[in-house]
């Protein structure tokens, strides 16, 4: 209805000039900024080696800020052995691939890095993209088409890249209620066992910070016959003693067809990948037109991932600071009659509940307390459960984590923000 709306104050046809599409852009925009919801970026310069600490430029000039919204979750994009290795990198092969995978543009970099990758989630094989979002798209994008009349289950709090990759399919899409094996169930009952099916799920889910029933959705899965598709993004480098994700700690690697991750959050570079049987992973890689064509990934990020990978898969006590501050965090939130909600993970929501509330409170934290995190607001979120989303990482200190409560604790207080009940019980 906005469009109509657009459309009908720009009705200059009926006055016999030309539709002005710069204004009707222009109304598009105003009606975002008076939702609330429109989009402005923090201009920031982070410092390597002082993470995670940032200057903001801001309008009135540099400002120290600190950054409690990033998914560079173990910092490890400033580990001193991710720097090294991507400044040799740059010395030894240059700065970029040079062309496509298959044109001169395959560096041997990425061969290791498949390898590893392959390796890290228990797989036949790897498959890199050049970023999570591309991973995704040209994955379910490719094999919801070459599949003979595939059906896809997903989902209903998918990622949006994920939605993009099942309408590139055009294969016919049922969405299960969220977490719900029952649902899926049902529907894979209804449908023909002859077709290919292909269950689409994440694990951590980043805005909620609840994990996905894997087992249960694999039982259902193997059921039926069905193929399984997992979004690890959130968890790759977290979760399982090597960091294989949350089928990993599970113990249910095994049982997931494809596995999806990014090197870009909890590896700190950037970059994404599947990995899967060898014939699945060159099914893509012959048939994916994002992983086709287009410039391969900078040797230089491949040669960071590599290192950050096999760092993080021995650093299991860097994941367990990481699951402790997150908990320090919702415990002292809770205790202080905050409304966060119930993450079963790393990811620690606070609810607002209003997007210009939620704008307001951010601006708060940023203007008085120098705490910067950015408000998630629709389409991100559905309306009504607008958030500050904190992602703790190892190291931000206790006193990192004290000064932050405090300074939302004065935030709600200012604003007369709701503190909910269930949340301290
Ligand atoms: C961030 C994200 C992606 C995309 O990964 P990028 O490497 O950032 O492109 C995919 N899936 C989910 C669930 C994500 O949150």
């Amino acid at each position: 209805m906005l469009w109509h709306n657009a459309v009908k104050r720009n009705a200059n046809m009926e006055l016999g000039r030309p539709m002005d599409w710069q204004q009707f852009l222009a109304d598009r925009l105003a009606q975002l900024k008076q939702e609330g919801r429109y989009r402005v970026f923090a201009d920031l310069t982070r410092h390597a080696g002082d993470f995670p600490h940032a200057t903001r430029h801001a309008a009135s000039g540099p400002r120290p800020v600190t950054v409690w919204c990033s998914n560079d979750y173990l910092g490890m994009g400033q580990h001193p052995g991710v720097i090294g290795a991507m400044k040799q990198a740059l010395d030894d092969v240059g700065a970029g691939s040079g062309g496509t995978r298959n044109i001169s543009g395959t560096n041997h970099y990425h061969v290791l890095l498949e390898r590893e990758l392959a390796d890290l989630h228990g797989k036949e094989a790897g498959l890199l993209f050049t970023s999570g979002y591309i991973s995704n798209e040209a994955a379910i994008g490719t094999l919801g088409q070459v599949l003979p009349g595939c059906v896809i289950f997903s989902d209903a709090l998918n990622h949006a890249s994920i939605i993009q990759g099942i309408r590139l399919s055009r294969a016919e899409k049922r969405i299960f209620r969220h977490n719900d094996p029952g649902d899926l169930e049902r529907m894979l009952g209804e449908t023909n066992p002859d077709l290919p099916r292909l269950v689409v799920f994440e694990s951590v889910y980043s805005m909620d910070g609840d994990i996905a029933p894997i087992a249960e959705l694999c039982d259902v899965a193997e059921r039926h016959d069905a193929l399984t598709y997992l979004d690890e993004v959130h968890a790759v480098g977290l979760y399982g003693p090597g960091g294989g994700g949350v089928a990993e700690r599970e113990g249910v690697m095994d049982r997931v067809t494809i596995i999806e991750g990014t090197l870009g959050k909890a590896f700190g570079v950037m970059g994404g990948y599947i990995a899967s049987s060898g014939t699945i992973v060159d099914a893509v890689r012959s048939f994916a037109s994002g992983f086709i064509f287009t410039t391969s990934l900078s040797p230089v990020l491949a040669a960071g991932a590599l290192a950050s990978i096999r760092h993080v898969r021995r650093a299991g006590e860097l994941r367990e600071r990481h699951q402790r501050q997150a908990a320090r965090l919702k415990r002292l939130l809770a205790g202080a009659g905050l409304p966060v909600m119930p993450s079963v993970s790393h990811i620690v929501p606070v609810l607002v509940g209003d997007a210009a509330r939620c704008k307001a409170v951010s601006d708060a934290l940023l203007e008085e307390h120098a705490i910067y995190v950015q408000p998630i607001n629709y389409p991100t979120v559905q309306r009504g459960s607008e958030r500050l989303r904190f992602t703790p990482s190892p190291l931000h200190s206790d006193e990192m984590i004290d000064e932050l409560v405090y300074a939302l604790d004065r935030v709600w207080r200012q604003m007369d923000l709701p503190r909910l009940a269930w949340v301290a019980a």
